[in-house]
């Protein structure tokens, strides 16, 4: 029996097994895809993930940006970070670097998919493998999840993101989020010659009929596309519990609220250092209190800045409203930052 099956090797997984690992525990990760992996994703990594990925022991390549900017045509307003910087880093190095320190530290990977999920008083059965704990880290729509009976329907717009990168050399040193009548842009500096430009909506449609509702970003934007646009979502997922007794959900598997303030990468992380503290620690029922006090502050404001995102009368004063409270706005971003 080894003592931690971690199912899925996104960020979520691999930080998971990574501090199980130096924690002295024996490690497996089963992945379906060969790495590294791409996935569509804004790539901004907030102060707060930043911190906790250097604490990974991984050094991924990427562009630092210091504060966020919302626009929306008409007026520009930037919340500086009081403390260190993001890092806009693309997924592929991400994942590289997680990859590599995870194989340093003896975490052992198997290609295939992670299928049925049984347990007993003692042990979790899945993918051949026993395991004391298995952690669910297979991504926002989580098959894993969905068979334990722990994800909840939810209610209001459904919202996708898609993403592609351009190569051009990056034109601010912060990430910058395009509002527009019913979708967000943000720009992510993720090298010195690329950036990558995420939109978010609940309308269908492909990258250029979306960035048509951004007339100055669509003018700016005149570099070349690198690989394939990627999208995901429905973005909200909603969760009944992280914890179904020897099994526990981490990253997007664990609930996602939406990507507008580039909020995902920070909580995995965070998740990861729980998830192993309870698994250390023979604690699997604390594990859902820790995480919904860890994740409590980000979730709340991305929550709150999504309904005011979805009331047309309120969507159209955000940029308005962060451009005369500048010092709130500010405000805002740190919370989200810290
Ligand atoms: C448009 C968009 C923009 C975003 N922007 C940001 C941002 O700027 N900053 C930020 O921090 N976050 C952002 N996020 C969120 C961020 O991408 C996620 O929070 C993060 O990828 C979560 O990592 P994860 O490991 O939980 O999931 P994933 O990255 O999805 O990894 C899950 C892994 O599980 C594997 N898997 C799934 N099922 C199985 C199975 N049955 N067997 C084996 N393997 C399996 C998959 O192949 C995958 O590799 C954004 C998300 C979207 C959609």
């Amino acid at each position: 029996m080894i003592d931690l099956l971690v199912a899925g090797g996104g960020p979520a997984g691999l930080a998971t097994a990574i501090l199980g690992a130096r924690a002295g525990l024996e490690v497996v990760v089963v992945e379906r895809r060969h790495g590294p992996v791409d996935k569509a994703c804004g790539e901004g990594l907030m102060p707060h993930a930043v911190e906790l990925l250097r604490g990974l022991g991984v050094d991924a390549p990427g562009k630092p940006f210091h504060g966020i900017t919302y626009l929306d045509g008409r007026l520009r307003v930037t919340g500086l970070f009081r403390g260190g910087a993001g890092r806009g880093v693309r997924r592929t190095a991400l994942h590289a670097g997680l990859l590599d320190v995870a194989m340093a530290a003896g975490v052992r990977l198997e290609h295939g998919n992670a299928g049925l999920v049984s347990q007993d008083a003692l042990s979790v059965h899945c993918s051949g493998f026993r395991a004391r704990y298995l952690a669910a880290a297979d991504g926002l729509h989580s098959p894993i999840r969905a068979a334990l009976g722990l994800a909840r329907a939810s209610s209001g717009p459904r919202r996708w993101g898609i993403r592609r990168h351009i190569l051009m050399t990056p034109w601010s040193d912060c990430v910058e989020v395009y509002w527009s009548d019913g979708a967000e842009a943000y720009v992510t500096p993720v090298a010195d010659d690329c950036v990558g430009v995420a939109i978010l909506t609940s309308r269908k449609g492909g990258f250029d009929e979306h960035l048509g509702a951004f007339p100055a970003l669509q003018e700016t934007v005149h570099g070349q596309a690198h690989g394939p646009d990627r999208a995901a979502g429905p973005l909200r997922q909603k969760v009944r519990s992280r914890t179904a007794g020897r099994v526990m959900l981490v990253g997007d598997a664990a609930g996602y609220v939406d990507a507008l303030t580039g909020e995902g990468l920070g909580i995995a992380f965070g998740a990861a250092e729980l998830l192993v503290d309870c698994v250390t620690a023979d604690r699997p029922q604390d594990y859902d209190r820790r995480w919904r006090r860890m994740s409590r502050r980000y979730r709340l404001l991305t929550a709150a800045v999504l309904r005011a995102s979805a009331s047309p009368a309120l969507r159209s004063r955000v940029v308005p409203a962060a451009a005369q409270f500048p010092g709130v706005f500010r405000g805002v971003v740190n919370l989200l930052a810290e």
